[in-house]
């Protein structure tokens, strides 16, 4: 089905064209301009529960949820509640509140490994602070990452495996110096051997290594428990900080985030995306020794005007509230096991190659013929991403909202029914149906 069929094409085409006026590609973020999949993206004016409706009231069932932040649902009312009690007493006071306190607390008894956090106004922030942490706590320069995690947009983090020798990183981003990207080295994901060859050259100058502990930002790949086991013992050995970068799985895969899920102790932990319940926030935090080298209590300095901002930390504390309701994880992930299991078997019927890949309230689906699940970058963009563009606007047209890119993950919410399962399964069904006949 041709995507500039859908019935409001024609409104997205020219508030698309209105947004372009004066918006660089009409969008705030990239992702949202559908470039992987082409076609027009469609404006939400509002949504509830499982569902967001375009600027038309045409309701779709929604698996981007934020990217991430609506695992109540959007407009959750007691979410709504407390962030129209929290306007009500001011938006900022730029002075402590007690709302950050219970929240620290809160994160600080869920997850052992933090000892003190800080709160930031974005992922990315948290990411680039926990860097210059590592850095200043180190004294030492080179950080290192993996191809394809994705960390926010800051300049260190922009960086991709530069063709020549492993320690020369190339900028990803224009306006990324060399001379910065030079100092972070990309190796492959869920390669224990990468890291081992890695901290074998370099050990001694690595001031950290951040991973997205399960990666969300390349599709989906949950890595071996060998992969992490290898980078604790590497990270310990030569005294480098580890990150776990949490701003996706934290409070997304369970309770006690994906650190829990390896059994793995990171030394500093970056938070976002569900900790603000959809406002804009980040954090990070871990061991004691290691965050007592920020500002004012040490030299490592970082800010922030509307950081632990009264309006996210009090969202924040309601969401709380509920994902630690007895069981709340786990009917969460019932739902997604059973829409990815029903998801396969359908493609089966079609003959459709097919797979998706799962961990608490998030999944990842792949079209590719191969028998296992892509293991890393390279294997991701070996999938078909023009079959996910065609599965995605099959999908967009009969009401169920798709990431817009073959590299993301899907997140689900507790609001989502088994009626819309159900939905979504059936829509599925019909367009695994054309694809199979193309
Ligand atoms: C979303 C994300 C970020 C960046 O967070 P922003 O709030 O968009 O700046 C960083 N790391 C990971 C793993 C993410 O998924």
């Amino acid at each position: 089905m041709n995507s500039n069929n859908s019935n409001n094409t024609t409104t997205n085409q020219l508030l698309f064209k209105q947004a372009k006026a004066h918006i660089p590609g009409g969008v705030n973020s990239p992702v949202r301009a559908f470039a992987g999949v082409g076609g027009t993206p469609v404006f939400i004016s509002r949504a509830r529960g499982s569902k967001m409706y375009d600027t038309e009231g045409k309701p779709y069932i929604d698996y981007v949820g934020s990217w991430g932040p609506m695992i109540l649902g959007h407009a959750h009312p007691h979410i709504i509640e407390a962030v129209k009690n929290a306007a009500d007493d001011g938006l900022s006071f730029g002075a402590p509140t007690t709302f950050e306190t219970t929240v620290a607390d809160k994160i600080c008894e869920l997850i052992p490994s933090v000892e003190l956090i800080r709160m930031t106004s974005s992922g990315t922030e948290a990411t680039m602070s926990a860097i210059r942490l590592a850095r200043g706590y180190t004294g030492r320069d080179k950080i290192v990452k993996f191809e394809g995690c994705y960390h926010g947009h800051s300049d260190s983090l922009l960086v991709k495996a530069g063709s020549g020798m492993l320690d020369i990183g190339e900028p990803s981003s224009k306006g990324v110096p060399a001379d910065f990207a030079k100092h972070t080295i990309t190796i492959r994901y869920n390669d224990p051997q990468a890291i081992k060859d890695c901290f074998a050259q370099f050990g001694n100058d690595i001031a950290c290594v951040i991973v997205e502990p399960i990666a969300g930002n390349m599709n989906m790949i949950v890595p071996t428990q060998e992969f992490h086991d290898t980078l604790r013992a590497e990270c310990t050995a030569h005294g480098a900080v580890l990150v776990f970068d949490e701003v996706m799985t934290g409070f997304r895969v369970g309770l006690q985030s994906a650190q829990a899920y390896f059994g793995i102790t990171p030394d500093l932990t970056t938070f976002g995306k569900i900790i603000g319940a959809g406002l804009p926030v980040g954090a990070f935090g871990g061991k004691r020794e290691i965050m007592e080298c920020i500002a004012p209590l040490g030299g490592v300095y970082q800010a922030g005007t509307l950081s632990g901002n009264p309006l996210a930390m009090r969202a924040g504390i309601a969401m709380f509230d509920l994902l630690t309701a007895e069981g709340f994880y786990d009917a969460l992930s019932e739902k997604v096991v059973y829409l990815t299991d029903n998801l396969e078997r359908l493609a089966k019927d079609a003959g459709i190659g097919f797979k998706t890949t799962r961990c608490g309230g998030m999944f990842g689906m792949f079209f590719t013929d191969s028998d296992t699940l892509p293991q890393n970058f390279d294997e991701v963009c070996q999938c078909d991403a023009q079959k996910f563009a065609t599965f995605f606007h099959g999908m967009l047209d009969r009401g169920v909202y798709l990431a817009p890119s073959a590299f993301e993950a899907a997140f689900i919410s507790s609001e989502h029914s088994q009626e819309d399962l159900d939905a979504t399964l059936q829509a599925a069904k019909e367009v695994f149906a054309i694809m199979a006949k193309a």
